[in-house]
C-alpha cells in the first residue's frame, strides 16, 4: 500500500473498490511494527482475539457488506432478509415490506425500521405478529406509540430463578412505583435503589434489599444467590416497558396467545420459497 502511495500511477487507485478491500482486510488482520531503535519494520499477523468486532469483518474481496452470521444452526456469510405479509383471514396474503441488512444486523434493531417504513407507506398494522428476536421491551411501548400491537414471543429473563423451581423471579416481587419500593415474597421492603443504564445505554433501575432482612431469611435459597452477607437485589425496567413486558409474556403463554399466533406461520412459508 505504501508503494502504491509513493507511485505516480495514472489512475485514482484508491477509489479503486479491490484496492478499498485489500486494504480493509490487511488493516483487520496485520500490523506493521517499527522498531524505535533502528527504524525496521515487521508486519505482524494479529491473532483472533485482537481481531474487530465480526461486524467489521469484510468476509469476501468481491463484496465487502456481506458479514459472517450464526443463527441456531445456521451459518452463512452475507445478508439478513426481513419480509413483511399481511395475514388477513379473509384476503390473500401480500408481501409489503422487504429490508435487507447486513447478517451481522440483529432483528432487534430491525422493527422500528420497518414499522416506520410501513407507515410510510400508508400500510401500518394493526397487529405485527414478529418472531422473539423482533420483541423487546421497549419495542414493544414504542410500537404500541405508533398504534400497532407487537405481537411474539419476548426473549425469556435468563436469570437463573427463572430456570429453577420454585425460585423468586422479579415476577414474584411487587413493585410500587411511586415510591420506587419493592416488596420481596416475603414481605420485606426494598431498602435502597439507583438509577443505571443497561448495555444499550437504556434506563433501569437497582433496588436492594436489607442484609437484615435476607441473611436469616428461611427462604433466601430460593431467592438469592449471592455470598453472604449480600442481600438480594433486583433489576428493573421503567414502569411502562416492564408492564408492557409482563403482559405480553402472560399473553403469549396463554392458550388464547398461542391461538393468535399461530397466524404468524404463513411468513414461514414465504421466507423457505424465498431461501
Ligand atoms: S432473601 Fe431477602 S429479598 Fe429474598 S425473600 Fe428473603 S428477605 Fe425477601
Amino acid at each position: 500500500m505504501e508503494r502504491l502511495q509513493e507511485s505516480n500511477l495514472p489512475v485514482n487507485w484508491q477509489q479503486l473498490s479491490s484496492v478499498i478491500a485489500l486494504q480493509l482486510v490487511w488493516q483487520r488482520h496485520y500490523e506493521v511494527i517499527t522498531d524505535d531503535a533502528t527504524g525496521f519494520q515487521q508486519v505482524r499477523f494479529k491473532p483472533k482475539q485482537e481481531l474487530a468486532k465480526a461486524t467489521e469483518g469484510i468476509e469476501s474481496p468481491y463484496d465487502i457488506e456481506a458479514r459472517y452470521r450464526r443463527r441456531y444452526e445456521v451459518n452463512w456469510t452475507g445478508y439478513m432478509v426481513h419480509l413483511s405479509e399481511t395475514c388477513d383471514d379473509d384476503a390473500c396474503h401480500v408481501i409489503t415490506q422487504v429490508m435487507t441488512t447486513p447478517a451481522t444486523v440483529h432483528e432487534v434493531n430491525c422493527t422500528q425500521e420497518i414499522h416506520q417504513a410501513l407507515m410510510d407507506k400508508g400500510l401500518i398494522p394493526s397487529e405485527h405478529f414478529v418472531d422473539s428476536a423482533y420483541v423487546d421491551a421497549h419495542l414493544l411501548v414504542e410500537a404500541q406509540a405508533q398504534g400497532i400491537t407487537l405481537v411474539g414471543p419476548a426473549r425469556p429473563n435468563v436469570t437463573w430463578q427463572t430456570k429453577t423451581e420454585n425460585a423468586f423471579d422479579f415476577t414474584q416481587f411487587g413493585v410500587d412505583w411511586e415510591q420506587q419500593k419493592v416488596v420481596c415474597p416475603q414481605g420485606n421492603q426494598s431498602i435502597s435503589g439507583s438509577p443505571l443504564s443497561d448495555r444499550n445505554n437504556r434506563p433501569i433501575f437497582k433496588v436492594n434489599f436489607s442484609r437484615s432482612d435476607c441473611t436469616d431469611c428461611p427462604v433466601r435459597a430460593q431467592c438469592t444467590r449471592a455470598k453472604l452477607p449480600a442481600a438480594r437485589s433486583l433489576l428493573l425496567m421503567p414502569q411502562l416497558q416492564y408492564e408492557a413486558l409482563k403482559s405480553a409474556r402472560a399473553i403469549h403463554a396463554s392458550a388464547e396467545g398461542q391461538q393468535r399466533y399461530k397466524r404468524r406461520a404463513g411468513i414461514e412459508g414465504t421466507l423457505s420459497q424465498g431461501v
